[in-house]
């Protein structure tokens, strides 16, 4: 199943395409060839296939290339990114531990820790601000896991992920992260010393905006206890969807590199604009996290986030090609209001402490020609 271990060497998107795939012997065909079965004999094999055992064909390419692109040794596959960052949740930590997690996390995260860990007799503090006197002003003795997203939603702050692994491994903390956003084209955490890689594979990895799938890599030491709670949980991922989110990342890199470049150009193109008051991008100079962000980020990512003059509403409700649509990282540009959506649960007050003001507006950047986004925004900026 590995093509071979000199797959490290390869490229970025060299891995994409060829790290992980099962070749076909019999037919000779170019790709993995699709295992939909959930019945597998028992008799003589030390360790029977079956889709809740996290080990048929289509699951484990699909790990395998995974892996390869975040530099993991191991990993597990989920029907959602939920199951996947709840499940290591779960697997990782036991009643009575503490954890500590940053604030402003992807809502449904944030909504799964208040709603369920203290009803499991797990104890967590949120942090403001992810530096070494707030995480250690959290730490207790009870302390197992710290948890970051970077860039953050909606207003892509930077976080420093050395400085929160060196931090973590320093306690015996297990460090995780949620690297949805970034995608592993333009940041590998673990390069960074980063224990735990999540994904909402139905972003950027799946990237066509048709399938709901989530991954998480790390050591093989810790990727141990979280399959022992995933058999539990039982959140798997079937062959077909395996298969086509396999095909996907084959197409990861020239994707997500066209998107990185449109968003630039759109960020500077809405910095310059009069009807836009503020953009939030980490590839411009102004941002506050852009020094830390050309340390980290192998590029800037394709998601931004900007206020309009204007009435945000009647701008949305302007745009042509720009789909106000949930969900982000697919190949068609889309864009949310915080106000109405991520973060209409926490309210005016909340928003308001976390800088998110209503003329907020998030931006998943697709792989349109760039003018012609350029365009859609003009016009409906208006002036
Ligand atoms: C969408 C998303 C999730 C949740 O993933 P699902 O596939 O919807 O379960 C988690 N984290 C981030 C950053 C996301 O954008």
């Amino acid at each position: 199943m590995k093509p071979s271990d000199g797959d490290r060497k390869w490229g970025f998107s060299t891995r994409c395409l060829h790290s992980g795939s099962l070749t076909d012997s019999r037919k000779t065909g170019l790709v993995t060839p699709l295992y939909p079965a959930t019945a597998f004999a028992y008799l003589d094999v030390d360790d029977y296939a079956y889709p809740r055992n996290f080990n048929v064909p289509n699951q484990k390419v699909l790990v395998e290339k995974i892996c390869a692109l975040e530099g993991a040794e191991e990993g597990l596959v989920f029907s959602s990114g939920m199951g996947a960052i709840f499940t290591v949740l779960l697997g990782l930590l036991s009643p009575g531990d503490h954890a500590i997690f940053q604030n402003d996390l992807y809502g449904g995260t944030h909504y799964a820790i208040t709603s369920e860990l203290e009803r499991m007799g797990i104890d967590y503090t949120f942090v403001d601000k992810v530096d070494e006197d707030s995480l250690e002003n959290a730490r207790h003795e009870k302390t197992r896991l710290v948890y970051i997203e970077t860039p953050s939603n909606p207003l892509l702050t930077i976080i420093d992920m050395q400085l929160v692994a060196e931090w973590a491994s320093s306690h015996g903390i297990i460090s995780c992260i949620d690297n949805t956003f970034a995608s592993p084209v333009v940041q590998n955490p673990i390069e960074f010393g980063i224990d735990v890689v999540m994904h909402s594979a139905t972003k950027y990895l799946g990237g066509h905006s048709d399938l709901s799938a989530g991954a998480v890599v790390s050591s093989a030491r810790i990727m141990e206890k979280v399959l022992h709670t995933a058999v539990n949980t039982g959140a798997v991922l079937n062959a077909q969807v395996c298969h086509l989110l396999e095909r996907s990342i084959k197409t990861l890199t020239v994707r997500v590199r066209q998107q990185n470049r449109n968003a630039m150009e759109i960020a500077e193109f809405l910095n310059e604009h009069p009807e836009v008051e503020r953009v939030f991008y980490p590839g411009l100079t102004t941002h506050p996290g852009h020094e830390l962000a050309r340390k980290q980020m192998k590029d800037y990512g394709a998601m931004l986030s900007f206020e309009v003059k204007g009435d945000p509403d009647e701008f949305v409700s302007r745009l042509r090609l720009i789909a106000p649509a949930m969900s982000l990282g697919g190949v068609e540009s889309t864009v949310t209001s915080p106000r109405l959506t991520s973060h209409a649960k926490p309210g005016p007050e909340a928003r308001q402490k976390a800088g998110i003001r209503d003329n907020l507006l998030r931006l998943s950047v697709g792989i349109e020609e760039a003018d012609d986004l350029k365009e859609d925004l003009d016009q409906a900026l208006g002036l």
